[in-house]
Formats: structure tokens, C-alpha cells, sequence
């Protein structure tokens, strides 16, 4: 009963608040650009996505224009975003919709579950929208709101079927997406982690966490997840006008282009970095000197960066992992900022040597 009254006034005010937050992809039924959209806002902020969603969408209008890309030019848009596992993943599951479903992006949960990429929350937020499945997407704002309401503290999986067992009674109307996009608007601009604005919120009637008199402590914080260090050495190997740029098949940065580069550890010395760069991309190091270095931030990474100069000791053949482009043309290939970061040194170097 109360949940029939709250999910009317939750709709109402979902309503007279969608234009407070743009998104391009909210005024769109199609699964693929709701599901593409889904898939770029993992960890990432609204207003990044909005111009890299506009962008793709003008290059890649559909499903089947994704799947008949390559993965370098998909990349490419994605330069910049970050998590680039999201895009190789989108790519492969939309090779994967037109082997194994006609090029339909299934409606079925398990079946679209599966999809590479596809967790939990993604494809609930997928079929709700698009197909209007009713089924929960819990993403960190859902959850909060709904621990504050039921008042529930611990990150428990009893607690999760608690909040979906809830979930699937607000979602019975005929637009179930709308209920999760309204849930995940409110988090964001209401119930925000921390100073929520319970005054103006439809739920302060049935809220167990303002009842309590404490918002912020529902549902318990997070155990911080340590910030991994890395050290990498990158070499620029230059052969006349030309610049050497690899390709990895492992690590986060596997399928885009780079400059070869190794890992090291803070003890590691020069003949150690030439044998590794001799193994992992046959380049025989003839000197190597230092140019420069910087800390690189990701969420969860911090990224030390030594920046070589390479010479070698015979000019490295061409392979499918390995070019030789002229500097002007880098912009031309997927490469993560961290390498566009070593570039700059390379170049201040190259400038200031002149
Ligand atoms: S009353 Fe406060 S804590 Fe409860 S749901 Fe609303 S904003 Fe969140």
C-alpha cells in the first residue's frame, strides 16, 4: 500500500525533475544506445560521457556498425574515457548479438547477462528502460537510497535481496525503467551520499535513516581499496622521422597503441630494463637514456612513469604489433593519455635539445 502511494509520487517527481539532469540517451527506447550509454557511465561521470556517447553515436548509429568495426577505431573514440576493457568488451558482445541472435539484443536477463561486459545492474538497467522488464538496477545510488529507507546498515547480501525484494514491488507499472532512472536521479541529486536533502524528499515519511536521525550512516561506508603503485619504464625508440609504437596483449592498456614500455620495480637497473625490452618487443638496446618521469593517477593505480630515449642496435622490423609511424600521424591510433603524457616529454626534450 505504501509502496503504491510512494511509487505514484516517486513517478511525479521523477517527472517534474528529468530536465534537471541531460542525457542524451534518456530520450531514446533503442537497447543499443541505452545499453551503450549504461556501459560508458561505469565509473565515470555524466558530464564526461555526454560528448564521447555523442560522438560514437554519430560514427556508430547501430549495433551492426559497432560489430563491423574494428577494434582500433572503436578505441579511438574511446581515447580519453578510461576502462578500456568496457569498449573491447561492448565490441565483442555486439559480434557476439549478430552470430548468435540475429543481431537482436536479447530481452532475456540470463541471456543478455551473458554477454561479455554485461554484469548484474547493466542488464537490468538495459531491459527495464528499453524493453520495460521489471528488474531492479541497483547501482551505488539505488542502493543507498533504498538502505536509508529500509534502514539498513551492513553491505550484506541478505540486505541486497531485502532492497530487490522491494525494488521488484515499486517496479510493478507499466514503466519499470522509469522507476529505476527516477531511484538513481533521486540518489544523485537528493539522497547524496553525504548532506542529503531530506526536507525535500517524497520518502522523509517512510525513511528509517531519517528516522534514526542518521542519513549518512545508512548503508555502511566502504572499506577503501588500496591504491596499487606501479613503476614502468617507456622507451621512445625514433628511427629518422620515424617513432616506434607497440601494441601489448596483456595488462589494461592490451589492443591500444603505445610506447614500448616495461614494468620495473624501484631497484631495477638499466641492463634489467634492456633484457625486458628485448623480450617483450625484440628491440636490442644499444644505449638508453633518461628524459624524464611523472606520476600517472587512475582510480586505482598510481602509475610512476620513467621516460626513456631509445637508440638500437638495428632498426626493428615491422609486425602486427609493432609500426613505425611518423610522429604527425599518432593521433591517428587509440593510445591512453598516460602515453600521450610520455610523448610531451619526448617532446619538451626533443625542444629544448634543439
Ligand atoms: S529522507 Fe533523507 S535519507 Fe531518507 S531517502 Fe530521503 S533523502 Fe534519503
Amino acid at each position: 500500500m505504501y509502496n503504491t502511494i510512494k511509487k505514484k509520487e516517486l513517478l511525479i517527481w521523477y517527472n517534474l525533475n528529468i530536465n534537471k539532469r541531460y542525457m542524451p540517451w534518456r530520450s531514446t527506447n533503442d537497447p543499443y544506445k541505452i545499453w551503450l550509454s549504461e556501459i560508458m557511465l561505469q565509473q565515470t561521470q555524466v558530464k564526461t560521457v555526454i560528448p564521447y556517447y555523442n560522438k560514437w553515436i554519430k560514427k556508430y548509429p547501430t549495433l551492426e556498425s559497432v560489430a563491423k568495426s574494428n577494434i582500433d577505431d572503436l578505441l579511438k573514440i574511446w581515447e580519453g574515457l578510461g576502462y578500456y576493457s568496457r569498449c573491447r568488451n561492448f565490441h565483442k558482445a555486439s559480434i557476439k548479438i549478430f552470430k548468435d541472435y540475429n543481431g537482436k539484443i536479447p530481452e532475456d536477463f540470463d541471456q543478455f547477462k551473458k554477454l561479455p561486459g554485461v554484469g548484474e545492474y547493466t542488464a537490468g538497467a538495459v531491459l527495464s528502460i528499453a524493453y520495460g522488464k521489471k528488474i531492479p538496477a541497483i547501482d551505488t545510488n539505488i542502493l543507498r537510497v533504498m538502505s536509508r529507507i529500509l534502514g539498513l546498515k551492513e553491505r550484506s547480501k541478505s540486505n541486497l535481496n531485502k532492497i530487490k525484494k522491494n525494488l521488484i514491488d515499486y517496479l510493478s507499472t507499466e514503466k519499470p525503467g522509469d522507476i529505476n532512472q527516477a531511484l538513481m536521479d533521486l540518489g544523485s541529486m537528493i539522497c547524496k551520499n553525504k548532506d542529503p536533502y531530506c526536507q525535500n524528499c517524497i520518502f522523509q515519511d517512510i525513511c528509517k535513516a531519517w528516522e534514526v536521525g542518521d542519513p549518512e550512516g545508512f548503508p555502511a561506508k566502504n572499506k577503501k581499496v588500496a591504491v596499487k603503485k606501479i613503476l614502468m619504464s617507456s622507451g621512445i625508440l625514433v628511427d629518422d622521422e620515424l617513432i616506434l609504437i607497440a601494441k601489448k596483449k596483456n595488462g589494461i592498456y592490451r589492443e591500444m597503441w603505445q610506447f614500448p614500455s616495461v614494468s620495473i620495480t624501484s631497484s631495477t637497473k638499466d641492463n634489467l630494463i634492456k633484457k625486458k625490452f628485448k623480450e617483450e618487443f625484440g628491440i636490442k638496446i644499444k644505449s638508453m637514456s633518461l628524459i624524464g618521469s611523472f606520476n600517472h593517477l587512475l582510480s586505482h593505480r598510481n602509475i610512476y612513469v620513467k621516460v626513456f630515449t631509445l637508440s638500437a642496435r638495428k632498426t626493428l622490423i615491422e609486425s602486427k604489433n609493432l609500426k613505425w609511424i611518423k610522429a604527425k600521424k599518432l593521433n591517428l591510433f587509440p593510445m591512453p593519455n598516460l602515453y600521450k603524457r610520455v610523448f610531451e616529454i619526448f617532446q619538451n626534450y626533443k625542444n629544448g635539445s634543439k
